[in-house]
């Protein structure tokens, strides 16, 4: 089967672009790096982690036995392909980055949500030296979760009436509207026997497992009365690991105690987690919470579910009215378990990380953390407190304000808006979407002209990036002229290309984002007259209007082909300095 896209998730699948050139190589009769520049054009890469540590690193010693036997068999030098795998490709002492080993072979690059883009763009930055880190040539497709397999019975039905049996198939723009239709009863009502589920399902569980350690009858039969189907419901469950913060809650367990105990207005836990058996910080947090549960005056208010697996989060995010999550930001990435209770008419209460980060709006749930990193140890108290503020003030309160009927109004709103505007758009079939329309179909056409007329394209491609790379250190500048015309301030610049034909690069002239929220300013400048007794000296100029400093706007030269993805596929920039020279009124 002809492959035209090959998606990779995480560095390690990175030796699968390589064997996916040399089939090419061999089936083309090509050169391995007329096979590669063709069919990196049809490979993406999704990298999901915000940690550099987290990255794959092989030694040297390691790949040397091995790699120089598969470099000879793809018909390149064995320091070549180990180059492939180098933040500095001449540097021989670096070990192999699966990471970056993915980075070069394919031309696309995603990070798994907008935050998570912006944090993979600074990740990979050392791959494109000189370049400013939002051209970093990293996107972001935020993740979303299979509908299907995580809704409950009851929401299956609620939204089977008022969306239709086919409503995770097509598109979903317009399933919001049927939601913001729902009646407040009926949104309570399915809560109710969700949640009411979600009690028998964990007492059930809970009596099992004693019994099957051998407990006696009596706390089998306590098990079997735990938790209270008309009590708000938080739930919290994930790998146990030290960036997820599962102790969080248990900051001031007195007072969190305090919450469960509270005869009006009671609250209920459910945890679920699991630890990496080699994680001891994680196994300790697991046995926080167990000291924790034990305690008479919470063991019928909190349970923690072992063994976690897809089955109990199934259950749980079926049932909780809150879903509560801990990271600390940046690491989660993205988060998914937050998107399962959305259908489900669960409510998020979450840092402002991973896909959170990118949706939070007050009426929808609720923020930790205040949008920063923090690396101060203290930053942990402040979102704990954090933490309880909210739940005291502002979740208890508006879960048990009723009406005559018996509704919690606003309540039943937040849900009702999570509901509409976000289940949605977090669900796979937009992501889905998302990849092809913005990835695949792009790469796939991109690869399609690669490799037609055996891979014309691809070849052009290689002698051009040949081309540059040797005489690239000889381009130089000379020097900025800047005037005012007018409204407009025209700056015009000496370049001397040498080897280099003007058609193999670009010059831009570029202003750096005056904050994080704007986008730098990047303009192409135009060649005009060559410089006479030179070669290939020219002079390019642009002409804008400017609101701020001229010092702001430097001139640049990067590498240039129609056909090609720059910086993904060619990083070669260089950039003016010198003495700006201003025109008088400039000057003053
Ligand atoms: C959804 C899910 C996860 C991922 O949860 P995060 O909160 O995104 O880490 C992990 N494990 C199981 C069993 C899940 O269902």
């Amino acid at each position: 089967m002809p492959v035209s896209i090959c998606h990779l998730n995480e560095g390690h699948a990175a030796f699968a672009a390589i064997e996916r050139a040399r089939f090419f190589k061999e089936k083309n009769k090509v050169d391995f790096w007329d096979a590669l520049w063709a069919t990196r054009a049809g490979n993406v890469f999704t990298t999901h982690t915000p940690i550099a540590a987290a990255f794959d690193t092989f030694s040297l010693e390691l790949l040397s036995k091995y790699g120089q036997r598969y470099a000879n068999s793809l018909g390149i030098d064995g320091d070549e392909l180990l180059a492939l795998g180098r933040e500095n490709p001449n540097n021989g002492q670096e070990p192999f980055n699966m990471a970056y080993l993915a980075a070069r072979l394919c031309a696309r690059i995603n990070g798994v949500s907008q935050l998570h883009g912006e944090v993979s763009r600074r990740l990979f930055q050392p791959l494109y030296p000189c370049w400013p880190v939002q051209e970093v040539p990293v996107t972001h497709i935020t993740n979303g979760v299979h509908v299907p397999s995580w809704d409950s019975p009851h929401a299956d039905r609620i939204w089977t009436e008022n969306c239709g049996k086919k409503r995770w198939l097509g598109t979903e723009e317009s399933l919001c509207d049927a939601i913001m239709q729902l009646s407040d009863q009926d949104i309570w009502q399915f809560k109710g026997n969700a949640r009411a589920d979600l009690v028998a399902y964990v007492r059930g569980r809970l009596a099992r497992h004693l019994g099957q350690r051998g407990e006696d009858g009596e706390s089998i039969q306590v098990a079997k009365s735990v938790l209270d189907s008309n009590v708000l419901t938080l739930g919290f469950a994930r790998r146990f690991t030290e960036y997820k913060r599962p102790n969080l809650l248990l900051h001031d367990a007195e007072k969190l105690a305090r919450l469960l105990n509270d005869s009006e207005k009671p609250v209920q836990l459910i945890i679920a987690g699991k630890a990496h058996p080699d994680d001891r910080l994680g196994k300790r947090y697991i046995k926080q919470w167990a000291d924790f549960i034990h305690r008479d005056n919470v063991r019928q208010h909190a349970v923690f579910l072992e063994d976690y697996d897809i089955g109990v989060a199934q259950e749980l995010v079926q049932g909780v009215d809150v879903w509560i999550n801990t990271p600390r930001r940046p690491w989660e990435a993205c988060g998914t378990s937050g998107m399962k209770v959305l259908v489900n008419g669960g409510i998020n209460l979450s840092e402002l990380d991973g896909w959170w980060a990118e949706v939070y709006e007050p009426e929808l749930g609720w923020a930790l953390g205040d949008g920063q990193e923090h690396s101060e140890p203290e930053w942990d108290t402040t979102t704990a407190q954090q933490l309880y503020r909210l739940l005291e003030e502002e979740l208890i309160p508006e879960f048990y304000r009723r009406d005559e009927a018996g509704l919690p109004r606003q309540w039943i709103q937040r849900m009702r808006l999570s509901m509409a505007k976000l289940a949605p758009h977090f669900s796979s079939n937009r992501m889905l979407r998302e990849y092809v329309e913005k990835l695949y179909i792009p790469a796939q056409r991109d690869y399609k002209n690669r490799a037609e007329s055996g891979a014309e394209c691809a070849k052009a491609l290689v002698r051009w990036q040949a081309r540059i790379h040797i005489y690239w250190q000889n381009i130089h500048w000379g020097n900025l002229r800047v005037v005012q015309l007018g409204e407009l301030t025209q700056f015009e610049v000496q370049l001397y290309l040498a080897d280099i034909s003007p058609q193999d690069v670009q010059i831009h002239l570029f202003a750096d984002a005056p904050d994080d929220k704007q986008q730098p300013l990047l303009v192409e400048m135009q060649r005009g007259d060559s410089i006479a007794g030179s070669s290939n000296g020219f002079m390019y100029t642009t002409s804008l209007k400017i609101n701020r400093p001229v010092d702001h706007f430097t001139p640049r030269v990067v590498a240039y082909h129609t056909d090609a993805k720059v910086p993904a596929e060619s990083n070669l920039i260089n950039w003016w300095s010198g003495e700006r020279q201003l025109s008088d009124e400039l000057a003053l």
